[in-house]
């Protein structure tokens, strides 16, 4: 097939692009950081094939990226010498979207732009930003390990279809040139571009190379000379000293490396020495990515051996419950042939992974933890919003994670009657600040909602004695409770099982005047359960109400109401 063809964009690529250059032309140098950003992963793909296969690299192993510009055919092109494309991978790649979740995705657009423009920046904007300044863009590309005539040229003036056609290409990788739209000069300029990618793509690890300029006394303008130079600094971000990077290097390596629009929460950095010896650069986003539930999701982590790219969501660094952590490890210990297969079973993976688990938790106990410090309403702050995002991921760790369940335990955030707000923020050392003289447990009640938790019948006791009760609605909640059952000591204990046992709460009095009535009611509760028998296993006279005439119980070993209702609507 050599002949010219033009396809249309699935169309969930038209709308994406319809919606970006709307959305985004505020901020639209970023079209250079993403084009770089993908030129740069294309080495990284090549590096990667080449550890088989040296011959990919055709006797040209010095990958780079290399920006320039025509005045007079007002063009800017960016092109590598990466793994390329074939014809189907162009057609595959630059004509759909192979993200998962994009139709759910798409589905939740409202239609206001400035709330979708929030939304696609967390979509990941990526090649398609190119057609927020151009008006045509050309891609030409070769494949490593195909023959010159293999070429394809792909283009497309972004309207609803693109054309593939067969060409001649003596260099490997991808050309991208960018057909400005009128009023769009200024990125006709050295000063100009070197700019932008000084901002927006210094922490890229290959050199990105322009042509030098030079003054012309004659001409009395700027000339560009044959010689290049390389603007950016060229070295991999996470391997360069703390000291020397930037707070905006590392946020727009976060991007990079995240496919993220928005700035992270919070990083680390460190070198780890020892028995194992890797470097770590990890990030909490600040937003939950639209597709965190999606069970197929892999991790965020990217692995590196010795510099060199090995696998993006490398899910074995990292456990389950922190899989919105983003960001490298770069590790000397594995051989560059590493497998999945091997991942899972090398030890070296293992103490990485914890290594990185304790850093995370750090992170999250110094922005939970700032009381008293000079910036700490900004990170407790910060906390909140990790909260509002993340909380229920987070809890899965008390499952999943025994050795740092206490540590994890302390990050957890409720919502309380102490209250009047559905806002998870009572923690359970808040709690235990906050205890009863004599009470020895920490209560609370489980339900699908705030309000269904608020006005639960069987806090009623505990607000006529003023004892503090922790409203938990979250899916994750019943689960977490069957591994989390005490916290320093306290036993946590459901208001709504069994036999509730007040403790010291109850004082001798209302213990004999408790005795007196049920005696006085046991004629009643026999006829009762006589009535009940095959609706309720037992009926017993309560304390635990002052309003409501009756309640719901279950029992102490039983599953409770919510968690049944759960499982019902799970199918089980
Ligand atoms: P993402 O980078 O998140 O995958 P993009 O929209 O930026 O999404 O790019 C889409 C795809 O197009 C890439 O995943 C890659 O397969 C392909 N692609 C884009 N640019 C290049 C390039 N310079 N070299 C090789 N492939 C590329
Ligand atoms: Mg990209």
């Amino acid at each position: 097939m050599s002949e010219k063809q033009t396809l249309g964009f699935q169309a969930e690529v038209a709308q994406l692009l319809q919606l970006m250059i709307h959305s985004l032309y505020s901020n639209k140098e970023i079209f250079l950081r993403e084009l770089i950003s993908n030129a740069s992963d294309a080495a990284d793909k090549l590096r990667f094939e080449a550890i088989n296969d040296a011959s990919l690299f055709e006797d040209d192993s010095d990958l780079k990226i290399k920006v320039s510009f025509d005045k007079a055919a007002r063009t800017i092109t960016i092109a590598d010498n990466g793994i390329g494309m074939t014809r189907d991978e162009a057609i595959l790649h630059l004509g759909t979207i192979a993200k998962s979740g994009t139709k759910e995705f798409f589905g939740k657009l409202s239609g206001d732009q400035q709330k979708d423009a929030a939304m696609i920046g967390q979509f990941g904007v990526g090649f398609y930003s190119g057609f927020i300044v151009a008006d045509k863009i050309t891609v030409e590309s070769r494949r490593a390990g195909t023959t010159a005539t293999e070429g394809v040229r792909w283009e497309s003036t972004g309207a609803g279809d693109f054309s593939v056609e067969a060409i001649v290409k003596s260099d490997r990788g991808t050309a991208i040139t960018l057909h400005l739209r009128e009023g769009e000069d200024d990125f006709l300029s050295a000063y100009k571009l070197k700019s932008v990618i000084r901002t927006y793509s210094d922490h890229i690890s290959l050199p990105i190379m322009m042509q030098k300029e030079e003054w012309d006394e004659e001409k009395k303008e700027q000339v560009l000379r044959d010689e290049l130079e390389t603007v950016n600094q060229a070295s991999a971000l996470w391997a360069r000293n703390k000291n020397d990077i930037t707070p905006e290097q590392y946020e727009e390596f976060y991007k990079h490396i995240s496919h993220d629009y928005t700035a992270p929460l919070t990083h680390t950095h460190n070198r780890v020495e020892g028995r194992s010896e890797y470097t770590q650069l990890l990030y909490i986003p600040s937003r939950a990515p639209f597709d965190m539930w999606d069970r197929n999701k892999r991790g965020g982590i990217k692995l590196y051996v010795k510099r060199v790219f090995i696998m993006d969501d490398a899910e074995q660094l990292m456990p389950v419950y922190l899989r919105f952590v983003k960001g490298i490890i770069d590790t000397n210990d594995l051989p560059l042939n590493v497998s999945r297969e091997i991942l899972q079973e090398s030890r070296d993976i293992k103490a990485i992974r914890e290594g990185s688990t304790k850093r995370v938790l750090g992170m999250l106990e110094e922005l939970a933890n700032a009381e008293g410090e000079d910036d700490s309403s900004a990170k407790q702050e910060k906390f909140a919003g990790f909260w509002k995002e993340f909380g229920q991921v987070l809890k899965e760790g008390i499952g999943e994670d025994a050795s740092n369940k206490d540590r994890i335990a302390k990050l957890l955030r409720f919502a309380s009657t102490h209250n009047d707000s559905d806002a998870q923020n009572v923690s359970l050392a808040d709690y235990l600040s906050r205890v009863k003289e004599g009470q020895d447990k920490i209560y609370y009640v489980t339900a699908d909602s705030y309000i269904a938790g608020k006005n639960s019948p069987h806090l009623e006791i505990f607000r006529k004695k003023g004892v503090e009760v922790l409203l938990l609605t979250d899916r994750v909640d019943e689960w977490m409770l069957s591994f989390l059952t005490e916290f320093e000591g306290k036993e946590l204990v459901s208001v709504a099982k069994g036999d509730l046992d007040l403790g010291k709460l109850e004082d001798e009095a209302e213990k004999k005047q408790h005795e007196e009535t049920e005696t006085e009611f046991k004629d009643l509760v026999e006829k009762m359960k006589v009535a009940l028998a095959d609706k309720a296993k037992d009926v017993r006279v309560t304390f635990r109400l002052t309003d409501s005439p009756a309640c719901l119980v279950a029992d102490d070993n039983e599953l409770s109401g919510n968690l049944m209702r759960m499982l019902k609507a799970a199918g089980q």
